[in-house]
């Protein structure tokens, strides 16, 4: 067998052929090693120890680091968190906070306890609270007066009146 395969590993084409395997093989390690430890890095993972372990055990190694890498990207994580801050705060803006002293309230409450500002007017039918520009409440569909009492009261004062005076007045 050895005899057989002497002519053929001795050869230029056989010799040329392996020169450029190795070669390419040397490429592709270097390639894999830098990859890895920009990945790791991106990752906030140890990049010089993945770098390393890339360049001890080649494919092996960088099998491993697929397996145990961080999910996702430093960016993507920070990414995130800000659009997860941002919808808290939007939240927060949507009601749970005092339009006077931008203190947090609950969105049941009727009055503000820090800075005394009315907030909601409770329903005069079921008490909950209702925004004060809500002229129904959602929960009962009964009509709401109560926001509108001098409003609504004026012209019932007047009408009983007679024009005669109203007008000389
Ligand atoms: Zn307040
Ligand atoms: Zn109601």
């Amino acid at each position: 067998m050895g005899d057989l395969l002497t002519p053929i590993t001795a050869s230029a084409e056989f010799q040329f052929g392996w020169k450029l395997c190795a070669f390419f093989l040397l490429i592709f390690t270097v390639a894999l090693i830098f990859w890895t430890w920009r990945d790791a890095d991106r990752r906030g993972g140890m990049a010089w120890f993945w770098a390393v372990v890339v360049l001890l055990f080649n494919v092996p190694g960088w099998i491993i680091y697929m397996v145990v890498r961080p999910p996702e990207y430093l960016d993507d994580a920070h990414e995130r968190e800000l659009e997860i801050r941002a919808a808290e705060s939007r939240l927060t803006k949507d009601g749970a906070t005092c339009p006077s002293c931008l203190k947090p309230v609950e969105p049941e409450y009727l009055i503000c306890p820090y800075c005394m500002k009315k907030l909601k007017k409770p329903c005069v039918n079921c008490g909950r609270a209702l925004k004060m520009s809500w002229g129904v409440c959602p929960y009962c569909k009964t009509k709401q007066t109560a926001g509108e009492v001098a409003d609504a009261m004026a012209p019932t004062r007047t009408t009983p009146r007679e024009p005669g005076p109203a007008n000389k007045a």
